[in-house]
């Protein structure tokens, strides 16, 4: 697909969901706003982590988690993929 992994230099080979918690999070404290549903590409290696923290692995997908705001601090917010709906 050509598109770089939103937490690394990487290629992205997968992409993946934003739970509505964290999109809030980016909207409050990043002033981004998405439309319809965007998506996160990611390498092979920075997905795992974000694949846990995104299914709570470690709790609620909860942005009073330290690890995940560490996480989306780290996103590069113009890689995500806005899906438009096609
Ligand atoms: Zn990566």
């Amino acid at each position: 697909m050509g598109d770089d992994c939103a937490l690394c230099v990487d290629a992205a080979v997968f992409d993946e969901g934003l739970p509505p918690e964290w999109e809030e999070y980016l909207r409050d404290e990043r002033e981004k706003t998405f439309i319809g549903s965007p998506r996160v590409p990611l390498c092979a290696g920075c997905r795992p982590e974000y694949d846990i923290l995104k299914s709570g692995g470690y709790g609620p997908v909860s942005t009073d988690d330290e690890a995940v705001v560490e996480l989306l601090d780290d996103l590069r917010l113009d890689r995500i993929v806005e899906n438009h709906g096609f």
